[in-house]
């Protein structure tokens, strides 16, 4: 698979700022090319990089800390477009642009669309592909729509597994999805109750997410029964550089006591179940954090784990009906 990289860009950006020690920070999916560019940025500019080999899920995910602890003059973020966050340390994201070609797969998923009027949206891979796929279905008389940005996301028709913003309110019947594989078009379906069609340029497949859907809400439903008898809470508050949700933890405390029951603020960096192996008096998790690790995660976990949204409806304080058709909260 071919990424725009951006080292001509890179490399002057290096020289400009005079920096000597360069910490380089990937996602999983692009760390083969890690050696090949450290090796270069080395040979073409002299300075000393470091290859950071911790996991990288998102721009929330920044190696801010590491590079603090490196002194690092520069932070090269691959793979995310910038986190609307100011790092404390100089930083240039490298949203890493595929070449991958989209039209064969579009034109496979257009015979999947069966509305009129469909929102198309993608990662920042391919959100220079967009225009091209408006083309497309528009030449195939469809209406299409575009959502602005309005959180985490910097481009129009851009959706991040934690923003669905852009595609939440967008007045349509159907979306189409271009991108890798189901995490970011489950969550549109999560977010609208829309159906999503999604078209996976690297595989050349185009998939209905209904069933798929369908199956995470009663898994869903089935995490908030089991926390029904649920007494002690824990409220978990992620402490990665884009995932801090202080005040949102404190709210939610705050609305699990009056109930009459208890809850904890619990910190923690990974959000996995060994985490909590020592908490075994803790009833439930209500996770502040990256919210697609209740959805991607909790069937790992020995307790409920449960997001904000979901826990208004195990307080009764929502309906479970409203809540499944706006899982995160975009109509509020
Ligand atoms: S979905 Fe989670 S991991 Fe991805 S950018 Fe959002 S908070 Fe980070």
């Amino acid at each position: 698979m071919n990424y725009i990289m951006e080292l001509d860009r890179i490399k002057s950006e290096i020289k400009k700022r005079k920096a000597r020690r360069v910490l380089l920070q990937f996602p999983e999916g692009l760390m083969n090319s890690a050696l090949k560019i450290s090796k270069e940025l080395e040979f073409e500019t002299g300075a000393e990089t470091f290859i950071s080999v911790d996991p990288c899920w998102g721009g929330c995910d920044l190696a801010e800390t590491e590079a603090l602890k490196f002194n690092a003059d520069l932070l090269i973020h691959f793979g995310h477009s910038p986190w609307p966050k100011k790092p404390k340390v100089p930083t240039l994201f490298i949203e890493a642009r595929s070449e991958v070609d989209i039209r064969e797969t579009v034109l496979r998923a257009v015979t999947l669309l069966k509305a009129k009027k469909v929102g198309i949206t993608t990662t920042v891979q391919h959100i220079h592909k967009l225009d091209e796929v408006k083309n497309l279905l528009e030449e195939k008389g469809f209406e299409v729509s575009i959502g602005k940005p309005s959180g985490r996301a910097k481009y129009a028709g851009q959706v991040l597994g934690c923003d669905l913003s852009s595609v939440a309110k967008l007045n349509v019947d159907q979306f189409l999805f271009i991108g890798g594989g189901t995490f970011h078009p489950l969550g549109i379906a999560l977010a609208t109750s829309k159906s999503v069609i999604a078209a996976d340029p690297y595989s050349g497949k185009a998939i209905d997410l209904k069933e798929m859907t369908k199956k995470i809400l009663m898994q869903r439903y089935a995490q908030i029964l089991r926390a029904r008898t649920a007494t002690r809470f824990g409220v978990v508050i992620g402490l990665k550089f884009g995932q801090i949700n202080l005040e949102l933890a404190r709210k939610i405390k705050n609305k699990i006591e009056s109930k009459g029951k208890e809850a904890y603020l619990i910190a923690a960096e990974e959000i996995t179940p060994e985490r909590f192996y020592g908490l075994e008096d803790i009833d439930v998790l209500v996770i502040t954090a990256c919210p697609r690790i209740v959805i991607e995660d909790s069937p790992q976990f020995r307790i409920p784990v449960i997001t904000p949204r979901e826990l208004d409806v195990l307080l009764e304080f929502e309906s479970w009906k409203n809540a499944s058709e706006d899982l995160f909260g975009y109509k509020l």
